[in-house]
């Protein structure tokens, strides 16, 4: 009799346990209005998509920042203190030059790097900028040595210009790719011909575009907007 009585309540059980399961299941799985579902999709497709947008940018902004410390180093130590003549953009003439006696006049298209006392006949050592190509070694007018190298920034090509240099020690040939930060030779000794006369200093100009520019000066403002301000690039590093 008892054994019976559990049996039978076994199938109550079991039929209870497998019903309840099977009407759960379809109540889940299938009751659900397709208009409700298709909106859960689209939610869900949305906050894939808002991640996804999410790891781009982030990823776009870390290589952003590694370029933007990587790309540029101080020519000189101390590159702010050393700019103490001869800033980007001022204008110069015989009468307010703080040189004397100046043989230029115009607005001044680079920055003047000056050596401290103690440095006249030290070697001062010159070192890249940036990453690129040497294209062009050789005296100038008005500068004595010069080197010209190809750079990039935010994506444009640049020439940057060092001016007063020492072209007989230089350690680059044309065509060598330099890396930013190696020494690419020293500043020429002052009133010498390394430097056509010119007090000891480095003269570094930004020239935007692939077109070398040797101008020192220029006697329109709006000109200079074909140069960059190197101390922008540097002068906080
Ligand atoms: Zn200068």
């Amino acid at each position: 009799m008892r054994k019976s009585l559990f049996i039978k309540n076994r199938y109550i059980f079991f039929g209870i346990f497998w019903g309840g399961l099977f009407l759960g299941s379809y109540l889940f799985f299938f009751h659900q209005k397709p208009q409700d579902l298709y909106l859960l999709e689209e939610k869900v497709m949305r906050e894939e998509e808002g991640v996804d947008r999410m790891e781009e940018e982030t990823e776009k902004y870390i290589l952003l920042e590694e370029k933007q410390e990587m790309v540029f180093t101080s020519p000189l130590d101390n590159p702010k203190e050393r700019i103490n003549k001869k800033p980007f953009g001022i204008w110069i003439d015989p009468q307010n030059s703080p040189i004397f006696p100046e043989r230029f006049s115009g607005y001044h298209t680079g920055v003047d790097f000056e050596i401290f006392s103690g440095e006249e006949d030290k070697d001062i050592e010159v070192k890249a900028m940036c990453s690129g190509e040497i294209f062009f070694l050789q005296t100038v007018n008005g500068y004595g040595g010069v080197i010209l190298q190809k750079c990039f920034y935010e994506e444009q090509s640049i020439i940057v210009l060092y001016g007063h240099i020492d072209k007989d020690r230089v350690r680059f040939s044309l065509g060598d790719q330099v890396k930013m930060g190696t020494t690419l030779g020293f500043l020429g000794q002052g009133g010498s011909e390394e430097t056509d006369g010119e007090r000891k200093h480095l003269h570094l100009g930004v020239i935007k575009g692939e077109k070398e520019n040797f101008l020192g000066y220029v006697r329109a403002e709006t000109l200079l907007d074909q140069w960059i301000d190197p101390c922008e690039l540097i002068c906080s590093l």
